[in-house]
């Protein structure tokens, strides 16, 4: 398949890599219909991301096809159409029983960053019951594309962390999406 891979010197390049396969039970495969780019993948090519893992395709933010699922994966199927979470989290351990999944022992910022991310054809996807969301009929992949990372970080900076709720709206709640990284 192709993609789009950094190689830990700020350099990116379109390669041939091999289809992504399940590894472990709770992972899924997805195969991308649409992806966007973040400031974020700007800050990996910048070296400004040191746990960031050389040889690895950019990219978090998407939306897909899932394809395949591991024995563990419940709640999707292969053929679900689904917007994909930015953070990989396993649900479980102290941080993400508090809802600070970003700061998950067995995750975190991982696509993109220190495993292949979705500027590619296929992804593998860890724990893709915590990751996926169903996208209605309704919804095209176009108006889903943002919910993984740009709009929820946007709302999140905007109106619903604490310290947004405790301050009027400003003008910088109006540009949290391109302000924050994931
Ligand atoms: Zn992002
Ligand atoms: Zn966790």
């Amino acid at each position: 398949m192709k993609a789009l891979v950094h190689d830990g010197y700020g350099n990116i390049a379109l390669q041939n890599r091999p289809l992504p396969a399940i590894e472990k039970p709770t992972d899924a495969v997805v195969r991308v219909t649409r992806s966007t780019i973040c400031t974020s993948d700007l800050h990996i090519m910048r070296g400004a991301v040191p746990r960031a893992e050389p040889d690895t395709v950019l990219g978090h933010e998407f939306v897909g096809v899932v394809e395949q699922v591991g024995a563990g994966v419940t709640r999707f199927s292969p053929g679900d159409r689904v917007a994909v979470n930015c953070e990989t989290f396993c649900g479980s351990c102290f941080f993400c029983r508090r809802g600070w999944v970003n700061n998950c022992v067995e995750g975190g910022w991982e696509l993109g960053c220190r495993i292949d991310g979705c500027q590619a054809e296929h992804v593998r996807v860890p724990f893709a019951d915590n990751a996926f969301t169903l996208i209605p009929d309704t919804v095209s992949d176009e108006d889903a594309l943002f919910l993984g990372d740009i709009l929820a970080t946007g709302w999140w900076g905007g109106r619903a962390s604490p310290r947004s709720r405790r301050a009027p709206p400003s003008p910088l709640s109006a540009r949290a999406p391109w302000a924050l990284p994931p």
